[in-house]
């Protein structure tokens, strides 16, 4: 059985940071078909409660997740909340972020520079890069339906 692990808030779990969900109707449908071990994760509802602030990936002298009411650098909670996260799951088969978040996004998070002049909307969110990192197979929401359709025909 694959272990997967997989952005809560995909499932419909209310803990975007406004206090909804991001439940992927077709993703949930699609992996109901398969004998898959779903663990899913939220490093910012750890970390930050909901409902919070929302918050941007920006390059500064490293990169950073800066809160956009407060901005405060807020990457090292994430960060513990991942290796932590990755330590306790060994053996993942496939991360599934949800895509353009700044700490789940894999390939589609946006980048801004410390003027906050936009960059790139191609890069991964801080919790994405750590499963990167540990060279967790990672792929972005959006991308994973298409992929597994594909390799289904
Ligand atoms: S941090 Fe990730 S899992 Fe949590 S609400 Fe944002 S996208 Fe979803």
């Amino acid at each position: 059985m694959k272990r997967v692990a997989i952005s809560a808030c995909l499932l419909g779990t209310l803990c975007k940071y406004d206090g909804q969900s991001n439940f992927d109707k077709d993703l949930v449908a699609y992996l109901e078909r398969l004998d898959w071990q779903l663990i899913p994760f939220c490093p910012e509802d750890w970390a930050f409660g909901t409902p919070r602030p929302t918050m941007d990936l920006v390059q500064e002298d490293s990169l950073k997740a800066i809160c956009n009411t407060t901005h405060k650098d807020l990457t090292a909670p994430i960060k513990t909340y991942a290796c932590n996260f990755f330590d306790d799951h060994p053996n993942l088969d496939l991360f599934i972020g949800k895509s353009r978040s700044p700490s789940c996004g894999v390939g589609s998070a946006r980048l801004y520079d410390s003027q906050k002049n936009f960059i790139s909307n191609q890069y991964s969110g801080i919790m994405a890069l750590e499963a990167q990192k540990r060279e967790i197979i990672a792929l972005d929401s959006q991308d994973f339906l298409k992929e597994y359709n594909e390799a289904d025909t």
